[in-house]
């Protein structure tokens, strides 16, 4: 056995058993070898992942309806779409209409929500594809795609070079 970290939770397949059954075993580090916690079936095991998923996603879920003081990360009033980062670090696209409504109302009960991501790529794509708008890949800024020039490689960034310098310059640490 090699000295590398044992992960905390092992699971062994007890095939004498009729059946399948799944014992779980946790890694005591004082002892240096796994105790056994539990064997379980499938339906344990179910309920056991579903019950792990809904406190793993509690925290981003409630921080669905802590949006008071959320400032939209890109914003685009013509067609209505804003871009926001929930306080648990979740991405969504909305409507801008949310945005002037009194703060406290749950974004899920006005209708506004159009949908949340995982990750910051895939709410940006969703967000391109709402309003028309690209990123530029100097200055990271939305901008309209008339406004943008794209290279061979497809590329976009902005047209205006100064103003793409100036937000650049910005985003430096001061
Ligand atoms: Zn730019």
């Amino acid at each position: 056995m090699s000295d590398s970290k044992h992960p905390t939770f092992k699971l062994d397949d007890d095939k004498d058993v009729l059946g399948r059954l799944c014992a779980l075993s946790w890694f005591d580090g004082v002892r240096g070898e796994y105790d056994l916690l539990v064997n379980v079936d499938e339906d344990d095991a179910r309920e056991l992942v579903a019950k792990l998923t809904a406190w793993l996603d509690a925290p981003r879920l409630a921080a669905r309806d802590r949006l008071t003081g959320i400032v939209p990360v890109a914003c685009c009033h013509s067609t209505g779409v804003a871009l926001i980062q929930s306080r648990a670090g979740e991405w969504g696209v909305v409507d801008t209409d949310w945005l002037s409504m009194a703060p406290n109302i749950g974004l899920e009960s006005t209708g506004a929500m159009r949908d949340w991501y995982a990750t910051e790529v895939e709410a940006r794509a969703a967000y391109r594809d709402e309003t028309g708008k690209v990123i530029c890949e100097s200055c990271a800024r939305f901008i309209d795609h008339d406004d943008a020039e794209c290279d061979d490689d497809g590329i976009y960034t902005c047209a205006d070079e100064t103003a793409c310098s100036a937000a650049c310059a910005a985003k430096e640490p001061k």
